[in-house]
């Protein structure tokens, strides 16, 4: 018997690595997604559904076809400066979608789920190694729409039985290194991949956002994972739910923490080719430092990252960018 797992936003970035890795250890991925930053050519490695996580007529009618044995719930609006400027798109977007699909879930009874949670939950913590039991307080809208849902997940819990593993993700950089799937967000806020277009003359200087924060260059320190380490954590999440060990958090990062500048010198050094670059002011909602010990995920799960190397997910971010693409 296929074992389903029902992906939401597995058209986008993580989802779809996700996809990948859940195909590779034998579960079979269907995808829901409303194709808004999210890509159909992303869908590769099973069904693919699409809807609105708003819409629960749908969402019930998917439950019942593919009849999943868990939910992955990636979709989620995930922009620090656009939850600063328009925070009711997040709270609605985020936290009343989420709401329809847990129900829609429990109702199912697909009581088995991993969702993707932020270090933008912590959020300014002076730069100590964050880790589970570090008390969350979130600088921006995404970071509270995403605690908002963990808090969610666990009254689902106590009064329905629903399991949840959450993982709180710190950055996520990479790609695949077969460049089936790769980073691509129209628009494109995040480091790497703007970086990398601007190495690449795609688009101007990269604009640094802040050099006066109280870190060893000036820059945001943030700690990456790259997607492929990050998506195993999700089919080993998978596995401890469907062994029955319950619910639990996870941290996903790597301890290590990179500022900005550092990650445009390891660009530089793997790219080979000078880097465009302005200083600008800072990000409203920026957190100064974001590092994660990832002692739980590593001790209880087994979870085993092997690519996350700034030089290693610079490499394979680059090599999607010169080889694979979506169409637009
Ligand atoms: N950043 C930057 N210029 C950009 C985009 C990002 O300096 O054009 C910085 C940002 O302030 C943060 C780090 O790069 O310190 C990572 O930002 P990103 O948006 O990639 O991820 P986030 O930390 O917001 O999840």
């Amino acid at each position: 018997m296929a074992r389903h797992v029902l992906v939401t936003g597995g058209a986008g970035y993580i989802g779809a690595h996700a996809c990948k890795v859940l195909a590779r250890a034998g579960y079979v991925p269907v995808t829901y997604d409303n194709l808004i930053t999210g890509w159909r050519d992303a869908v590769k490695f099973g069904p693919f559904e699409q809807g609105e996580l708003a819409d629960r007529a749908r969402l019930d009618a998917v439950f019942a076809r593919w009849q999943p044995v868990a939910v992955m719930h990636f979709a989620a609006l995930s922009q620090v400066g656009e939850a600063m400027a328009e925070p009711g798109r997040y709270w609605r977007h985020n936290v009343l979608s989420s709401l329809t699909l847990i129900e829609a879930a429990v109702a199912a009874g697909c009581l088995d789920f991993v969702f993707s949670s932020t270090c933008a939950t912590y959020g300014d913590h002076d730069g100590v190694l964050l880790d589970e039991n570090t008390p969350q307080a979130p600088l921006n809208a995404y970071g509270a729409s995403k605690l908002a849902i963990e808090n969610m997940l666990r009254d689902f819990g106590a009064a329905h039985g629903l399991r949840s593993v959450i993982f709180r993700y710190f950055n996520v950089a990479g790609a695949d290194p077969d460049a089936e799937v790769g980073e691509f967000h129209r628009p494109e806020t995040h480091l790497v991949p703007l970086l990398l277009e601007a190495i690449d003359g795609r688009r101007g200087a990269l604009t640094v956002f802040g050099s006066d924060y109280p870190t060893r260059d000036g820059t945001c320190i943030r700690d990456y994972v790259h997607v492929m380490d990050l998506a195993e954590a999700h089919v080993l999440g998978l596995a401890w739910l469907e062994a029955g060990k319950g619910s639990r958090v996870f941290c996903l990062g790597t301890g290590t923490g990179f500022s900005v500048n550092e990650v445009i010198e390891a660009a530089r050094g793997v790219t080979n080719r000078a880097v465009p670059v302005t200083q600008g002011p800072r990000r409203q909602g920026d957190a100064v430092a974001l590092v994660s010990g990832s002692a739980r995920a590593v001790a209880e799960l087994g979870w085993r990252p092997t690519r996350s190397t700034m030089p290693e997910m610079i490499a394979d971010a680059w090599r999607w960018m010169q080889n694979g693409h979506y169409s637009q």
